[in-house]
């Protein structure tokens, strides 16, 4: 595996690889690598790619300065987890070299309103930092694939939607969010919970799957209310339990007439926030 901090280099090194016939699969992730990254990593090889990854904690997807301060930072080992996974180039760039002075990155897009319901309610700003740095790495790495996780389901909805609406290339590609033995969905937030919060949190895929069985049989709002409480009863913190549909993220309250339908969650362990998500229906 190469490992590259500027654009020039790493667009050498893609020049290199396309020029062979190879497939560039793009996996960005902001680091402190877990089995969730590494098996889009491993998907896009056993898809033919190349695997380029990129490690970049982009400040302004931040709303929170404290979260931005405490997340975690390895790259040394993130570097091995990425030789193992048959990574072929690293992308591990300042903040600077992201966001040149002089470089406006700034994207005019109507999100339809998909950036304005559950996270975009508690993280103003989020998604806009998030789309624009997406749409930056997309131009830096101009790969085939984008690979991306069903964990963070609203953020990739909102990457397609950018992908359609600007009639970009890469085709996006889903995996599957990895959990713990436990159900607690993998997460490089994870490494800062209490051991407390650590033994409770996989309360949030309990509710999930109660959610799951509890469809067909009892009202949403119903369910939001069984599921919150559940949360609230082991000591997190909910900001939201919405059942949404899983094209335009709108609520849903009766499902019979949507053919997708997604349960979402943000919740806070601690000072840990986190998120997780089940596809309901189909
Ligand atoms: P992050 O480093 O949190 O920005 O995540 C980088 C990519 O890894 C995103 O596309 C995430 O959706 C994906 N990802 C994060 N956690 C998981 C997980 N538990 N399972 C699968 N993919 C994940």
């Amino acid at each position: 595996m190469k490992s590259y901090k500027t654009v020039n280099g790493l667009r050498r090194s893609i020049a290199s690889l396309k020029a062979q016939g190879r497939r560039i699969a793009f996996i960005p992730t902001m680091g402190a690598l877990h089995e969730g990254h590494i098996s889009l990593v491993r998907m896009a090889v056993q898809d033919g790619c190349e695997a380029v990854v990129s490690i970049f904690v982009n400040p302004s997807q931040f709303n929170n300065q404290e979260d931005l301060a405490h997340y975690p930072r390895m790259p040394e080992k993130d570097s091995q987890l990425l030789v193992r996974a048959g990574c072929s180039l690293l992308f591990i760039p300042s903040v600077e070299e992201v966001y040149p002075p002089g470089l406006d990155v700034s994207l005019h897009i109507d999100l339809e309103g998909k950036d304005q319901v559950m996270e975009g309610v508690f993280r103003p700003g989020h998604f806009k930092g998030m789309l624009e740095v997406v749409k930056r790495l997309l131009d830096i790495v101009e790969p085939d694939f984008l690979y991306m996780g069903q964990k963070d389901f609203q953020q990739y909805s909102l990457v397609a939607h950018m992908l359609r609406m600007l009639n970009l290339s890469p085709v996006l590609r889903i995996g599957e969010t990895l959990r713990e033995p436990d159900g607690l969905a993998m997460s490089s937030r994870n490494l800062r919970l209490t051991p407390e919060f650590r033994q409770k949190a996989p309360v949030i895929f309990r509710a999930l799957n109660h959610a799951r069985a509890q469809l067909p049989l009892i009202p949403v709002s119903k369910i939001q209310e069984e599921c919150l409480s559940m949360i609230a009863a082991e000591g997190l913190k909910p900001e939201y339990f919405e059942l949404v549909d899983g094209n335009s993220l709108t609520a849903v309250s009766d499902p019979a007439r949507h053919p997708n339908v997604v349960a979402c969650v943000a919740c806070w362990a601690g000072a840990v926030r986190l998120i997780d998500n089940l596809v309901l229906k189909p």
